[in-house]
């Protein structure tokens, strides 16, 4: 039997957990998702993971030994090098030592990230962002997230907080309140709830039919709705879309010419209005971008949905492992 041949990916999210065990090559083995218990700040989370592995590694006749590596990502500050947790808000853990934890559990080298800088590593190795060592990803949810690649790695910066693309200020005076404690934050305006929020100003302002038709009917509004009768041509939808894109066009304008990424990958919910989406980003792009940048940066729509943060964590644990075993 080939030993330590296997890679397991997990992505720790606030209400469930999603497991991978991968070849090298990235190819699922299994794939499946277990509830996430917050209780006790977090703590039963990495015995969870382990008996969730275990069980399933069992059904092959395999042991936790077949692992080269795990890789972890969690909605938080982590230090990449020690796997060590500053904060998840989401599942309650706090200074806590996830690597170390988990480790323990499961007898297999763990190595941590944050879920976004995942997402992206996963894009680029096997989705949207395919072969490009330098890519810019943003995921669009219920708030901004961001992973930045450069030069085939993941940047993390001093404490591993790179990539926060989600909290540049992109309203200096004024602004809404931001989870982090700011106002004014990018994802107050261009993640999905942020687009709902200016969306529902709108409806009550008495200034979009068809988003005031639509919550009529509906009782509620999603990012999508906007996109949807901004294309019909409904003015306020129109309105909320451009004030989004325009945000993000400035705040990844400015990025892309500090970094210079081949390709800026566009996922999260609101990504699923796609082409309308990348056409009204792109506009607002090119006019923040040098000349040479915009004409050469492409755009994509994220590929790999709900398997990009496993398929990152199990390229960080292949890239932390060595690529080929002995
Ligand atoms: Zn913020």
């Amino acid at each position: 039997m080939n030993r330590q041949t296997w890679l397991a990916g997990v992505d720790v999210g606030g209400t469930t957990i999603k497991l991978a065990i991968l070849t090298e090559e990235g190819s699922f083995i299994e794939k499946w998702e277990i509830p996430t218990n917050t209780a006790e700040n977090g703590h039963y989370i990495p015995g969870d993971i382990a008996a969730a592995l275990k069980d399933r590694l069992a059904s092959h006749q395999e042991e936790f030994s077949v692992l080269k590596g795990i890789g972890v990502g969690a909605p938080g500050f982590i230090e990449a090098d020690t796997g060590f947790v500053y904060q998840a808000v989401n599942i309650g853990w706090q200074n806590y030592p996830l690597s170390e934890r988990l480790g323990r559990e499961t007898g297999v080298p763990v190595y941590a990230n944050n879920d976004a800088n995942l997402a992206a590593a996963g894009e680029m190795w096997k989705g949207a962002g395919k072969g490009a060592p330098n890519m810019l990803a943003v995921t669009l949810g219920t708030g901004v997230g961001g992973g930045l690649i450069a030069e085939g790695r993941i940047l993390q910066g001093a404490y591993g907080m790179a990539g926060e693309i989600g909290h540049i200020t992109s309203i200096p005076s004024g602004g809404s309140p931001c989870n982090c404690g700011k106002t004014g934050c990018l994802e107050t305006v261009s993640s999905a709830t942020g687009i709902v929020r200016l969306a529902m100003e709108k409806v009550h302002h008495g200034e979009s039919e068809g988003l005031k038709a639509l919550f009529d009917d509906t009782g509620t509004l999603s990012a999508k709705d906007v996109f949807d009768e901004a294309e019909k041509g409904d003015a306020g939808a129109e309105a909320v879309v451009e004030e989004a894109m325009y945000h993000l066009g400035l705040a990844v304008g400015n990025l892309a010419n500090s970094l210079n990424p081949n390709v800026i990958v566009i996922g999260g919910g609101v990504s699923r209005a796609g082409e309308k989406l990348l056409r009204v980003l792109r506009r607002h792009f090119d006019r923040f971008a040098l000349p040479k940048i915009a004409a050469e940066t492409t755009f994509e729509i994220a590929e790999l949905g709900n398997d990009a943060g496993v398929l990152g964590a199990a390229w960080l644990a292949r890239e932390k492992t060595g690529r080929y075993s002995s």
